[in-house]
């Protein structure tokens, strides 16, 4: 263990996952029913909680409306009626686990496990064969999904990654990864970013994690890293006492040192989750080695809906010296009818909030809906003649040439999402449609039915055959996410 920092000691990380739910002791008040029904939804949805989370963050004298709690265990209103009912009638018939484990697939595959394309669309295609792994919707950024850090130290009940907990998704890979993860980006000039991403890769050990990112150190037109984590919120001592914590300090400082920009993009979903000395001490001991930490969240209805909220959340981050980085809108997965708010009320708890904190808060976007074509940032209400309407923006997009431009949809206040506006003026369909309509087809037609696989072949490919694009004449030349 590293030596104590600032008082605080090594504590032994301990989980609890479905097969703990009778043996909580903090759970027992709760009584059988309730404690069945969170059996039947933890067959479903995933369900992962620590110590530090349990002791330290939940506030069991405000059970069941706790943020923290709602953060991470499952609640009834999260599954249909139907379903719950059919799978805890299960469990008090003293079914077969393979029996509850189909009925919670069925389940499972009806909550739209693979939103925005992230299956289809965004894995790179190298020969027409998918490369499992990475994922590159956006020109400058490639998203990596180490094999080792497909877990996290907690499940947020609505993570959008949710799918690959319950084992629907094949987002693992093979031996030799690092290999190909270092190559495809020395293979793609226009890649500038990567972000190392999960699960939560801060869940692997230093020595792992180096293995992915000193390779990386050697490429000169890499700018900058980025670790998507919730450590910091559901496991801070990672960073303070863990025994391999300094190590992982030391690894930052090279990472700097390199002449790259470490961002560790921080998903803190609630002030509560800054407010412990060791939360605390955590960020301090990040910031030390030169690394950024940028924070962001979705918007989620039981847990921090109210402005005051993030706005608290906000302020803190500024003070503690981190960035606020997005608000993002619920996306379109798992049991999202629980959390979800409609547009119009997101974008009012952000101004709300945003109006609450000084310039150095106000780095904070949103709220931003991560859709199909790119992260839709909705500005607010306007109105065009009689009409009124939402304003929206591309803060990213498959295609560069759309972001910025401001484009129309009919007020709505029900739309929790995207694909339930309809542009004005009688438009019946927005400008970027078409050209996604496009992708999507030559994306079928390119990997007909691949394996995907993990590594990228050691030949090298015509770098005459990358990056370009292969538009209809009618279509405006841009980058669209071709390999
Ligand atoms: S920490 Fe991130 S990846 Fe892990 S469960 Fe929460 S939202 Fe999902």
């Amino acid at each position: 263990m590293s030596t104590l920092t600032n008082g605080l000691s090594p504590r032994k990380y301990v989980s609890f996952t479905r097969r703990d739910i009778d043996r909580m002791p903090q759970l027992q008040r709760l009584g059988e029913s309730t404690l069945t029904s969170m059996k039947a939804l933890s067959a479903v949805l995933p369900f992962r909680v620590n110590n530090y989370v349990v002791e330290d963050l939940i506030d069991w004298n405000n059970i069941p409306n706790d943020p923290i709690f709602q953060l991470t265990f499952p609640q009834p209103g999260m599954l249909d009626d139907a379903d719950l009912t059919a799978i805890t009638r299960m469990i008090e018939r003293g079914a077969s686990d393979e029996a509850i484990r189909a009925r919670a697939r069925q389940v499972q595959l009806g909550m739209n496990p693979h939103p925005s394309g992230q299956m289809e669309l965004n894995v790179p295609v190298h020969d027409g064969v998918p490369l499992s792994g990475m994922q590159h919707k956006y020109r400058e950024t490639l998203l990596f999904f180490p094999s080792q850090g497909q877990t996290c130290h907690a499940y947020c009940t609505y993570c959008f990654r949710w799918a690959q907990f319950v084992g629907i998704d094949e987002l693992k890979f093979a031996a030799r990864e690092s290999e190909s993860l270092t190559k495809y980006v020395t293979d793609h000039p226009e890649i500038t970013s990567v972000l190392i991403t999960g699960g939560d890769p801060m869940i692997m050990r230093t020595k792992l994690l180096e293995r992915y990112l000193d390779p990386l150190l050697e490429i000169d037109h890499l700018l900058s890293i980025r670790i998507g984590t919730k450590a910091p919120a559901y496991w801070p001592y990672r960073f303070v006492t863990d025994r391999d914590a300094d190590d992982l300090l030391r690894l930052f400082e090279r990472v700097n040192a390199a002449g790259k920009h470490l961002a560790l993009m921080t998903h803190y979903s609630h002030p509560r989750e800054l407010s412990t000395p060791i939360a605390e001490e955590a960020l301090r001991r990040i910031q030390s080695t030169g690394a950024v930490v940028r924070c962001q969240a979705p918007l989620i209805r039981h847990v921090n809906d109210d402005a005051d909220i993030w706005a608290e959340m906000w302020r803190m981050q500024v003070r503690l010296g981190a960035v606020p980085y997005y608000m993002f809108v619920e996306r379109d997965t798992g049991p999202k009818d629980y959390f979800e708010l409609p547009l119009v009320r997101a974008w009012e708890i952000f101004r709300n909030a945003y109006k609450q904190v000084s310039g150095l808060g106000r780095t904070v976007r949103g709220p931003s809906m991560s859709a199909k074509p790119g992260k839709v940032l909705v500005h607010g209400l306007s109105r065009i003649g009689d009409e009124r309407v939402f304003a929206l923006s591309f803060l990213q997009a498959r295609n560069p040439d759309w972001i910025g431009r401001i484009f129309f949809a009919r007020f709505d206040t029900h739309a929790t999402w995207l694909d339930q506006l309809v542009p004005t003026g009688g438009a019946r369909e927005f400008f970027f449609e078409p050209e996604m309509r496009w992708l999507e087809d030559e994306r079928r037609r390119e990997t007909p039915s691949h394996p995907v696989r993990a590594e990228i072949p050691h030949t090298r490919h015509a770098p005459s055959a990358r990056g370009k694009i292969r538009l209809p004449r009618s279509h405006p030349p841009g980058w669209i996410a071709r390999h």
